[in-house]
């Protein structure tokens, strides 16, 4: 495969340290954007993955809310991968402004960049399943027999699933500016809840939470009946190359190897390894406790509990296999996952 010269945006991310790597690895020049270049903390890992492999790294600033701040990084690219974009489920007071406003203006920077550059042919959004549906009480009333990529959200906002709102609304951002050129076209790439190991020294992702109260008790007497869409981050990164550089790669990629409840993940942890180590949960709890007590806990709303909790939901991975991605067993991704939780001492031993 001839070589590229690949923009990566928020290359200091969990899911794009993966796809720097890869790409690397496969000989490609990568323009890596980052807010603090700098910070050692942020892009020391690509340093070092960019020592030994036969690729290029050339390191960027740049910020999704500034206007023409893609515009350096962009200059010679002929792919553009814009997995930047806030993943944050809880800590902020103004959704708008933490979530929705940064994944829209960024991903319209980013795109009119990538217009303003002649070479670019092809745009790789990260969006989610956020953007395919908002709630698990939807795919029951859909009738159907599992989520596609022809399913959008449409009941989130800003103020009920701000994080899904936000991905639902970048991507349709972005499928309005590719309409209106032809010198690039989009693939985006929808991934479900990413887990595996980080690249990333602080391993840092949303989902780590979710391991640590695995194992350190506070899921003890029982987890709520939540099902959904679970994929390692290798896999995610593997498809956002596929996207790339497969010519006849087209629209949105569901990126999701199997749902799974929470119950279900214990049991792997469990089973697979750790046996009574941890104390992980070993039931699931009634939804009217989980409705009542939930909010008390976490940052869930009794909407959420009551619009998602015993809920399943499915998924349709078709045309990300015809792609060519291959999903390793779940079980593999947690138990890799929960082994670096334990190194990097978020866990005792
Ligand atoms: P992550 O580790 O938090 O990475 C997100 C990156 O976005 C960070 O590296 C950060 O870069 C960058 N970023 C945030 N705000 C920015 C801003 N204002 N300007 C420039 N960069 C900014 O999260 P991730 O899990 O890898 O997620 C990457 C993408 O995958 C996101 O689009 C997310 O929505 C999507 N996704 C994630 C999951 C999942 O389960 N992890 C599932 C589905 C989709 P700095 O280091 O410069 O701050």
């Amino acid at each position: 495969m001839p070589a590229h010269t690949v923009l990566v945006t928020g290359a200091s991310g969990y899911i794009a340290g993966w796809i720097v790597k890869y790409l690397l690895e496969e000989g490609h020049t990568v323009h890596a954007t980052v807010r603090d270049p700098n910070r050692i903390a942020s892009v020391g890992h690509l340093l070092e993955m960019a020592e030994d492999a036969p690729g290029t790294l050339r390191l960027f600033r740049a910020n999704l809310l500034e206007p023409g701040t893609f515009d350096e990084a962009m200059a010679g690219c002929d792919i553009v991968m814009h997995t930047a974009s806030p993943f944050v489920l809880d800590g902020f007071t103004d959704a708008n402004e933490a979530l929705v406003r940064p994944a829209v203006e960024g991903t319209r920077n980013v795109l009119e960049a990538a217009t303003r550059c002649p070479a670019v042919t092809r745009v790789v959004l990260t969006s989610s399943v956020a953007a395919v549906f908002g709630d698990n009480i939807e795919f029951a009333r859909s009738g159907k027999a599992a989520l596609s990529d022809a399913d959008w959200n449409t009941s989130s906002s800003v103020d009920h699933n701000p994080y899904q709102y936000s991905k639902v609304a970048a991507e349709r951002e972005a499928w309005k500016i590719a309409a209106t050129q032809s010198q690039w076209d989009l693939v985006t790439i929808n991934p479900g809840m990413v887990y595996g190991p980080s690249l990333t020294p602080g391993s840092q992702s949303a989902s780590i939470d979710t391991l640590v109260q695995m194992g350190d008790g506070r899921l003890r007497t029982g987890v709520p009946d939540l099902s959904y869409g679970v994929v390692d981050v290798r896999e995610v990164a593997r498809a956002h190359l596929l996207a790339a550089f497969t010519p006849e790669a087209k629209g949105r990629y569901l990126t999701v190897a199997t749902d799974l409840t929470m119950l279900g993940i214990a049991k792997i942890l469990r089973a697979k390894k750790w046996g009574r180590r941890y104390p992980f949960p070993m039931m699931q709890a009634p939804k009217f406790i989980v409705w009542l007590f939930g909010p008390l806990m976490g940052p869930v709303t009794r909407d959420f509990i009551s619009r998602n909790v015993g809920h399943g939901v499915k998924f349709d991975n078709r045309r990300s296999r015809e792609l060519g991605l291959q999903y390793r067993p779940v079980e593999e991704t947690f138990i890799e996952h929960f082994q670096q939780v334990i190194d990097d001492g978020l866990l005792k031993r």
